[in-house]
């Protein structure tokens, strides 16, 4: 059996899974969407990527066609359907088919899209050794535009990002407000450890809250580590003790090169390679078991 898809209520082989070309998401990136992990039969923080599913729509004044439960069984059915424990799960939801034009009036039956798979964004060897990142010319949307709070379908802000970071061998971009502080990467949140205590950009800067990012700041606080949600330079980046990313499909992921200025020995911290050590358990033994 191959992968199954969900789309509004049925599920779908992988080829037979279609949307219509009407559909606004395709035509104006007009929808929201979650990426969310199953780990060993249980689904990590769903009940955060479902409020901010439903946040986003609220945003983007989107009703989503389904109740909060509703939507959460669909995510366990999707995965039961495909045996899947372990695995990336891409919930998606669309203005829906309707004629051409902006109006998200002219749309009545938005789209749900439930897609597990699995998902590797970086080798392992890249965990032991971290990662280059450099700064973009590429601006991190500013929270009057497309407020980047929102996990909308419009991405080409990040792709744009990606393309430059591709372009200089790189294997991520570091996107700045326009005002010049560190925002985040371009699928990821960004922390530095400055004298013994994280820093990590405010929510007002124009990042996107991630549910990765909220949990490293709820261990570092368990492991009396302070944390501090402030705007902060590349300067600072630069001559940090520390620097890792945060994201659902990445995980916990070192930085040992930004601009080509080497953080600290070059080698992923201490308290870097603590936190991740203690994201990944609190994986296994966290989450809401797909047979509930
Ligand atoms: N920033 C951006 C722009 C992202 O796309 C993501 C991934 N969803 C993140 C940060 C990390 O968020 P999360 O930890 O919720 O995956």
């Amino acid at each position: 059996m191959g992968l199954e898809v969900y789309i509004n209520g049925e599920f779908f082989d992988r080829s037979d899974a279609k949307i219509s070309v009407f559909d606004h998401g395709l035509l104006y990136g007009d929808g929201v969407f979650e990426g969310i992990r199953a780990y060993g039969g249980k689904v990590f923080r769903l009940k955060e990527h479902l409020k901010r599913l439903y946040e986003s729509a609220m945003m983007i004044m989107l009703k989503i066609p389904l109740k909060i439960e509703e939507l959460e069984q669909a995510v366990f059915a999707t995965l039961q359907k495909n045996n899947l424990h372990d695995a990336y799960i891409r919930l998606i939801v669309t203005r829906g088919e309707g004629d051409l034009g902006l109006d998200m009036r002219l749309c009545h039956h938005p789209s749900i899209i439930i897609i597990t798979d699995k998902i590797i964004l970086y080798p392992d060897e890249l965990y032991r050794k971290g990662i280059k990142i450099v700064t973009v010319s590429t601006r991190r949307n500013i929270s009057e535009a497309v407020n980047p709070c929102a996990k909308s379908l419009n991405y080409l802000n990040n792709i744009l990002a990606k393309i430059e970071a591709v372009n200089s061998n790189a294997h991520d971009a570091l996107m700045l407000s326009v005002e010049g502080y560190v925002v985040e990467c371009s699928g990821t949140n960004i922390f530095i450890l400055k004298n013994g205590a994280l820093l990590t950009p405010p929510a007002f800067l124009g990042v996107l809250e991630g549910i990765t990012r909220n949990v490293i700041i709820y261990l570092a606080k368990e492991f009396g580590i302070g944390v501090q949600e402030e705007p902060f330079t590349r300067y600072q980046l630069y001559n940090c003790e520390e620097c890792f990313l945060t994201g659902t499909a990445a995980e916990v992921m070192p930085v040992v090169e930004v601009d080509g200025r080497v953080i600290a020995n070059g080698k992923p911290g201490e308290i870097t390679r603590k936190l991740s050590r203690k994201f990944k358990s609190l994986t296994r033994r966290e989450g809401a078991s797909i047979y509930k």
